[in-house]
């Protein structure tokens, strides 16, 4: 299921261009437009869902991959690893909780360490 309006969704089928960090048959991931981080790619399920409140008991496989990928692809785009390096997971939801694009998607941030706050 795409949303023909929705950025994401025209992202996964490639009518907008991004740095792809990885693809499957669930997922997608790519590198974020405006990063907040030295390292800084986004995760996103190819179903369109728009934020974790659409999300029921039958999309927690999908949501475990996406965890599970997390570590693996910040790895694979050079954060360090655990437990001197890492990296911070952000997912934006609704409007009050900052979510802008309205495809659920999972924020991975890493890098050196300055940037990070709180
Ligand atoms: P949100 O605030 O919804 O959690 O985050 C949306 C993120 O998507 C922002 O960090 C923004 O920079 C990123 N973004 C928005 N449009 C595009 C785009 O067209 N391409 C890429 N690569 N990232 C985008
Ligand atoms: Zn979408």
């Amino acid at each position: 299921m795409t949303d023909a309006n929705c950025i994401f969704c025209k992202i996964i089928a490639g009518q907008i261009p991004s740095r792809k960090v990885y693809e499957d048959e669930h997922v997608f991931a790519f590198h974020d437009i405006a990063p907040w981080a030295p390292i800084h790619f986004l995760i996103i399920p190819k179903l369109h869902i728009p934020s974790m409140a659409q999300l029921t008991t039958e999309h927690a496989a999908l949501m475990g991959h996406m965890m599970t990928l997390a570590p693996k692809l910040a790895l694979q785009e050079g954060c360090n690893p655990y437990p001197d390096g890492g990296f911070r997971i952000v997912l934006n939801n609704g409007t009050e909780g900052g979510q802008e694009v309205h495809h659920l998607h999972m924020h991975v941030m890493g890098g050196s360490r300055p940037w990070l706050r709180g």
